[in-house]
């Protein structure tokens, strides 16, 4: 706490950590020799830096820019980058610290790190969000490459900025190696990259549900968010059966008791995806209810699938979700569970799946893009969702063997932390104190 001053986000995901493979520790102590546990908690490099651009009215703006490479014991450091107002040192460096073992879950060679800037792309023209873009990697871009730093997108970056920061990478290194994922498929992009996090949140929910005789057909299902995460999330969970009932963003919830349709999600991704809008825009476009600053959870469902941003589920929003029956919760955002909600959770015996495990879904199929990059070949769409699915069920099974108590019972937030944290910790125990 004392070295980390002002960091609430990283002091809460390093204790939600450490907490959990606690007692694993106990039981193994090699992993509390080397001072492992103190080099875990600490970035291996954080860095920081100014970006200055030049807005439409020929007025400069100045950014603050962060790259955070947490861990490269197993891989290349990996992890997204997030332009949002909110973004700070401390909400980075949870993200490295969680992408370390999210990234170690998915069994790839990848190591932590996530950077991002206080930019909000919200009402930037096209041209300002470029620039801005150039800006950042006119910077960052010697700090990263295909061996070293991975960047792909995250909240607010998406396949525009990533080809902006791919194109202004390539023209200041002069090499056109995979440095970023998330690329267009006219330039190394993977086919089914899109939709992984989301889809892969679902193939996790769906999982979860198999194991105890269930399954998301005709089951009702809020999610929160209509970015990236959340499109895709209600896209698979509609192909399995579910019944999707709520999207969000931060103005507000769109509730429809009839439920996403492929024809509603085809409108809801050309209002976020093309027109930049809002989702009362959409709720306007298709009669749906739209309450204003609320978000999903007061929505009665059995299967609840956050995908907006961190600490968006509180205590309360979680005993509310469990008075209304809910049986099922995967995260396809970070940390959006505080830690009250999680403790609801698992206290009423809802199954609960943390985000670096229902969500590292993405950064699997990036690494797929990257091995694709690296082979100069590009796979199918049905080989990439094969191996989503294989992958998501790999970290399942992880799950269940790290997590399965004594009662027989699967604590997802412990099996995950401990699968993740025995491959880093092996690779850092075996390279020496570096
Ligand atoms: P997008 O920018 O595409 O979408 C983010 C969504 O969350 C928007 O609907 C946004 O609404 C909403 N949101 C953001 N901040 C807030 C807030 N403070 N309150 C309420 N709603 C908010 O991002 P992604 O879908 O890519 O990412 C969503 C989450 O998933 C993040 O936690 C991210 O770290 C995580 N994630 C993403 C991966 C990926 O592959 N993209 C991989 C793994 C995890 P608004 O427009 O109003 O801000």
């Amino acid at each position: 706490v004392a070295r980390n001053p002002g960091q609430p986000e990283f002091l809460q995901a390093v204790g939600e950590v450490i907490g959990s493979v606690w007692s694993y520790i106990e039981q193994h102590p090699q992993y509390a020799e080397h001072g492992l546990l103190d080099r875990l908690v600490e970035p291996e490099r954080v860095i920081m830096f100014r970006v200055s651009w030049v807005d439409d009215h020929g007025e400069v703006q100045v950014n603050r820019g962060y790259r955070i490479q947490h861990n490269s014991a197993i891989g290349p450091y990996k992890g997204g980058i997030r332009f949002h107002p909110s973004v700070n040192l401390s909400i980075l460096k949870f993200l490295g610290f969680e992408q370390t073992f999210k990234n170690s879950l998915t069994t790839l060679p990848m190591g932590g790190g996530k950077g991002g800037a206080d930019f909000d792309p919200k009402g930037k023209s096209p041209g300002e969000v470029m620039r801005f873009c150039q800006a950042f990697i006119s910077e960052l871009f010697r700090h990263i490459g295909s061996d070293t730093d991975i960047p792909a997108g995250d909240i607010g970056v998406g396949r525009r900025e990533v080809g902006y920061m791919a194109g202004m990478m390539k023209k200041l290194s002069n090499r056109s190696d995979c440095v970023f994922t998330g690329k267009g498929l006219s330039f190394g992009g993977s086919l089914i990259r899109p939709e992984a996090t989301g889809y892969g949140t679902v193939y996790f929910a769906e999982e979860m549900l198999k194991k105890t005789g269930r399954s998301l057909q005709g089951m009702r299902v809020s999610v929160s968010g209509s970015g990236n995460v959340a499109q895709y999330a209600v896209e698979k969970a509609i192909q399995l059966g579910a019944k999707v009932v709520t999207v969000s963003d931060s103005s507000g919830t769109v509730v429809d008791e009839d439920g996403f349709s492929p024809e509603k999600l085809a409108i809801l991704m050309e209002v976020k995806n093309h027109l930049y809008g809002r989702v009362n825009q959409y709720a306007e476009r298709v009669g749906a209810k739209f309450v204003a600053g609320a978000n999903p959870w007061h929505v009665p469902v059995e299967v609840a699938l956050p995908c907006a941003t961190q600490n968006e589920l509180h205590g309360e929003d979680a005993k509310t979700l469990i008075k209304n029956g809910v049986i099922c919760v995967a995260e396809g955002a970070n940390m959006p569970s505080t830690i009250e909600a999680v403790e609801a959770f698992e206290h009423a015996g809802v199954l609960y799946a943390p985000g670096k495990a229902s969500n590292a879904g993405g950064v699997a199929t990036s690494g797929l893009e990257m091995t694709q990059n690296a082979m100069r070949l590009s796979w199918t769409r049905e080989e990439v969702d094969a191996r989503l699915l294989e992958i998501m069920q790999g970290i399942h099974r992880s799950c269940v063997e790290y997590g399965t108590d004594a009662s027989g019972r699967v604590n997802y937030v412990n099996g995950a932390n401990i699968a993740g944290f025995v491959k880093v910790a092996d690779a850092m125990l075996a390279q020496g104190v570096i």
